[in-house]
């Protein structure tokens, strides 16, 4: 399908609003109905229909057609939060005695759920370095019943193997659960590759505007609703109306939006690469990543994220880079309108960082801001150093 049909018309069916070309925000906890019969009939599809916003919300609905279109896949479910995404997905998959192979390195909060919250629950797992798909293979056991991807992770962007990890896990009946927030479904669809559910933090490029913390699962009409009547309906960590309004608005320029920050992180990797005060750029599409013929298999381009390492001797050098930009904000998330750069030599004592990266580690985010303006801003702070 279409993806500028899937932003711009999928699932609006704008007969039933009085034509309002806007999706009107549904702000109604219930729906009521006029006969007995009518209740008892709705009641036999509580999930479906609107009856209860915790199960159906017509503007929540528009969006999860959306964004089950743009990843290929039949069905797809909005939570709160990414993180409550992840969990979700994970929890609905594994069950006490059960076996999780991660790939290592995955998202912060991902990480506590697979080594700490869920060990709590009897389910183990194995953290794997994803670069070779024979890991993958030499770390199941007979309980293994989930393999999790993060392809690429969003610090190091180390990438796996999506179709060959899917095939192998498909034949020995091995569900496969893929964090895809960093390439978002216009520049990967893993669907497409053979994976069996792809999640997102939709607070990064999906909403794109930070000011909207979500979270979305997408996959086959089966798993989804039994994940919908069992851990959706039961944690409730759903989305509110007003809130899938605004994803709504954010998708309309998903497709340009990353467009314009993989063009733009282009050329200021390929600045920062020549550049005598760095040490190293990882970033997928850059010309020395030895993973460079798998980011153009399965990846359409880069996103804006990236890191860098700097020649610094103390880290008052990486403070003072730091603060010297102008027109990237310091702070954590990535995906919106604005550059980001995220020092690790900030994180103190962070319960969010097990184990932290290099002092003289920087991640950085472009966002929509003139290519040459940022080049510029990272042209004068790197000569402080
Ligand atoms: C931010 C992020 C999450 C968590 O999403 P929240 O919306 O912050 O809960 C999960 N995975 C990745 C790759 C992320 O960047």
């Amino acid at each position: 399908m279409d993806t500028s049909y899937i932003l711009n018309h999928l699932g609006e069916d704008r007969d039933e609003y009085y034509g309002a070309v806007a999706p009107p925000v549904f702000q109604t906890t219930n729906f009521c109905f006029k006969t007995v019969s009518e209740m008892r009939e709705k009641l036999k599809h509580e999930l479906e229909t609107p009856f209860y916003t915790r199960g159906y919300n017509p503007t929540v609905a528009i969006l999860r057609k959306k964004l089950a279109a743009l990843e290929k896949a039949e069905d797809a479910l909005v939570f709160s939060s990414g993180s409550a995404a992840v969990a979700a997905a994970v929890m609905s998959v594994v069950k006490a005695g059960d076996h999780v192979v991660c790939v290592q390195k995955p998202y912060s909060w991902t990480n506590t759920l697979i080594s700490k919250y869920l060990v709590k629950y009897g389910v183990t797992h194995t953290y794997v370095n994803g670069a070779d798909v024979a890991n993958f293979q030499n770390a199941i056991q007979p309980n293994t019943k989930l393999i999790y991807l993060e392809s690429p992770n969003s610090l190091t962007f180390e990438l796996q193997d999506i179709e060959a990890i899917a095939t192998f896990a498909r034949s020995k009946n091995i569900t496969t659960i893929i964090d895809n927030s960093y390439c978002s479904p216009i520049n990967q669809t893993p669907i497409a590759l053979g994976v069996d559910m792809v999640l997102h933090s939709a607070t990064k490029y999906l909403n794109g505007h930070s000011d909207v913390m979500a979270g979305v699962v997408c996959g086959t009409k089966e798993r989804i609703m039994k994940m919908m009547a069992e851990e959706y309906m039961t944690l409730g960590s759903i989305i509110s109306a007003h809130h899938a309004a605004l994803i709504l608005r954010g998708l309309r320029t998903l497709e340009l939006r990353m467009n314009k920050s993989a063009e733009s992180a282009k050329k200021v990797t390929e600045y920062l690469e020549k550049h005598p005060k760095i040490t190293k750029v990882n970033y997928p599409f850059s010309a020395d990543n030895p993973q460079l013929a798998l980011a153009k298999k399965q990846m359409k381009q880069g996103g804006g994220l990236f890191s860098i390492v700097l020649k610094a001797e103390k880290v008052e050098q990486v403070e003072k880079f730091c603060d010297s930009l102008k027109y990237f904000l310091m702070a954590t998330s990535w995906g919106s309108y604005e550059s980001l750069i995220f020092p690790t030599c900030a994180l103190g004592a962070s319960k969010s960082f097990e184990n932290p990266l290099p002092w003289n580690f920087v991640r950085v985010y472009i966002g929509l801001e003139d290519a040459d303006l940022l080049i510029e801003d990272l042209k004068q702070a790197l000569e402080k150093i």
